[in-house]
């Protein structure tokens, strides 16, 4: 079927751009669309930044597509497409959209980075962005906001939550769904390939579903189009450490804003104040040695 929001390049190139950080799976969006892009036939230009990437920094990639692209850069408010695997990534680039037509799609996933709890008293709020999916509403043309990563989860593997905003995508993009399937099947681990097939169809559906069935092509989009605000906090479990794993360093007894972790007499990271935790997750994502875990809540 073919969507509502579907657009072709014509004189002017399509821009879309995808952000996110370390570790979401960034590029792998990236290089579907480059490489479906190019097997269209047309002339596709690809730059990314992912300098940071392993310490879940921002990641961002322009891919654009027409007849003829000269430059591989967006230009601010020229982006026709903006894909946030992470929601205030998303915001901080909500300017390269086109005020009057960019499509915003995000996972209303928050990655709380170290540095938005920086200086933080315990009990205070972070500095991570404060916008919720309505506010966001209020300043873009279209929005389609989701807990990805949660859907993910349910799928059996959270990191298909890229892939999910790659079916959304594929909603504002002519090229026919097979198509889009055959390049995924290209970028996916081979043993994630089924569960990122299910996942490019939940969100490719959820697109379709909540388009106006009243739709008129040749008068725009009526807006807001409906959103689907999942909580942003998922639940998970406290935090697993696992000794045999943990070489001591400190940095997660460190950098715990709630102060609930210490070394013990071993030297070995234990989570003392499991009252105290607020499943941030920033321990997970910092320890050098993957030696703590949180696990979704089932
Ligand atoms: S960050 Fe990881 S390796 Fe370092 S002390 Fe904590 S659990 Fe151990
Ligand atoms: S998840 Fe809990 S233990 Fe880990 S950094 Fe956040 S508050 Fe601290």
């Amino acid at each position: 079927m073919q969507s509502a929001l579907a657009m072709q390049p014509a004189e002017s190139p399509v821009n879309v751009l995808i952000v996110g950080v370390g570790g979401q799976g960034v590029i792998m969006v990236s290089k579907v669309l480059a490489t479906l892009c190019q097997r269209q036939g047309y002339q596709v230009k690809q730059s990314e930044v992912h300098g940071m990437a392993k310490r879940g920094g921002s990641v961002f990639s322009h891919v654009r597509f027409g007849e003829t692209v000269y430059s591989p850069t967006i230009p601010l408010g020229e982006a026709d497409v903006l894909v946030a695997l992470e929601w205030a990534e998303g915001l901080r680039w909500l300017s390269y959209l086109k005020p009057e037509s960019g499509i915003f799609i995000a996972d209303t996933q928050q990655i709380v980075p170290p540095f938005a709890c920086r200086d933080r008293k315990h009990g205070a709020g972070s500095g991570y962005a404060r916008e919720s999916v309505a506010d966001v509403i209020a300043q873009v043309a279209n929005c389609y906001a989701i807990n990805a990563g949660q859907i993910a989860h349910e799928l059996g593997n959270t990191k298909a939550g890229n892939t999910l905003l790659l079916g959304m995508m594929s909603t504002t993009l002519d090229f026919p769904a097979d198509d889009w399937r055959e390049a995924i099947r290209m970028f996916a681990p081979p043993k994630a390939i089924d569960i990122n097939m299910q996942a490019f169809d939940r969100g490719r559906d959820w697109v379709e579903t909540h388009n106006p069935a009243d739709f008129d092509p040749g008068q725009g989009i009526e807006m807001p189009i409906p959103v689907e605000e999942v909580a942003h906090e998922v639940e998970f479990e406290l935090p697993v450490i696992n000794r045999a794993w943990c070489k001591r360093c400190d940095i997660c007894v460190k950098f715990c804003p709630e102060r609930c972790l210490s070394l013990d007499e071993q030297q070995i990271a234990v989570l003392h104040a499991p009252e105290m935790c607020t499943l941030c997750r920033i321990c997970e994502r910092l320890c050098p040695d993957f030696a703590i875990e949180l696990k979704y809540r089932n």
